[in-house]
């Protein structure tokens, strides 16, 4: 049986991205894409992947540095665009080495060039993006879907395992109000939040090294978040990032500085 992802419009589209991989930043020049993707391959000792993204709209300048940055700390542009980059991904369809190509942390804008582009061959089949309660992204989650591409979920549990994560900032986990609904349905708060974006017709990519906890995270179609806990879920959002990624925001690419 084929799986399919809803989209909010209704329509029913293929899941493709089980086995999902990402070309980084410093590999966006269109004569690299090739390249690195066969490499992948090689390393992986596949024939083709199911799902490969773009990770960022922006590019870093190439070399054996995957951060390159300057005096400042500020990651360096190799002054590519993701348009032509994407051509690189669209050769991969068409010589099979992928079976889809997406993107990740583009803003609507820059889904909107990329829709755009003459000559476009194929669409993006995703756009991979940071989503939970306390960064709900609605409008860009309906500007996906009115197009007829899934969204897919990153960091649904607020990625309480981030190297930068400071004590200050917000946790979902541990979320008086995401508890209270959690304790409601006699699951837990991990279990609430990925309900959340299945609920939402989202596809969602909770982490785990830890198998109770992964067989926890599997529990979640046995339940159903009423419509209040889904506007109390909702209406946590406060724009929080968790992946800001602040060494870029001053690339002429950086997809935070615009409102979605
Ligand atoms: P998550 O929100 O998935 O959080 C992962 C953390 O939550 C880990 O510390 C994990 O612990 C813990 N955890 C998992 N399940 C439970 C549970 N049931 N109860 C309590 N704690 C739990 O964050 P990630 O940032 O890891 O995001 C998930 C995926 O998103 C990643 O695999 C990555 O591929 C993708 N991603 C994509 C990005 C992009 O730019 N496109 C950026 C960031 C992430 P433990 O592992 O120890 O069990």
């Amino acid at each position: 049986m084929a799986l399919s992802v809803k989209l909010n419009t209704g329509a029913n589209i293929p899941i493709v991205g089980l086995g999902t991989w990402k070309l980084w930043c410093t590999f966006h020049d269109r004569a690299m894409v090739k390249a690195v993707c066969q490499k992948t391959l090689s390393d992986l000792q596949l024939d083709y992947l199911d799902m490969y993204l773009i990770h960022w709209p922006m590019g870093f300048k190439a070399g054996n540095e995957l951060m390159p940055v300057d005096s400042q700390g500020l990651t360096v542009s190799d002054g590519t665009s993701f348009l032509d980059t994407w051509e690189g991904m669209e050769e991969l369809i068409d010589l099979g080495l992928v079976r889809a190509i997406g993107i990740s942390n583009f803003n609507r804008q820059q889904m909107e060039e990329l829709l755009n582009k003459p000559g476009l061959k194929h669409k993006p089949a995703t756009n991979q993006i940071e989503c939970h309660p306390y960064l709900t992204q609605e409008k860009l989650i309906d500007y996906c879907h009115s197009q007829g591409i899934s969204v897919t979920a990153y960091s649904p549990l607020g990625s309480p395992d981030r190297p930068w994560a400071q004590a200050s900032e917000p946790s979902l986990l541990e979320d008086p109000r995401i508890q209270a609904i959690a304790d409601k349905h006699r699951k837990t708060p991990a279990q609430v939040l990925i309900r959340f974006h299945i609920q939402r017709n989202l596809i969602v990519i909770p982490k785990s090294v830890t198998p109770q906890r992964i067989q926890e995270n599997f529990q979640v179609f046995d339940f159903e978040l009423s419509e209040g806990d889904m506007q109390t879920l909702l209406g946590l959002d406060r724009g929080w990032r968790c992946c800001p990624f602040p060494s870029s925001a001053k690339h002429k690419d950086y997809p935070f500085n615009t409102e979605f």
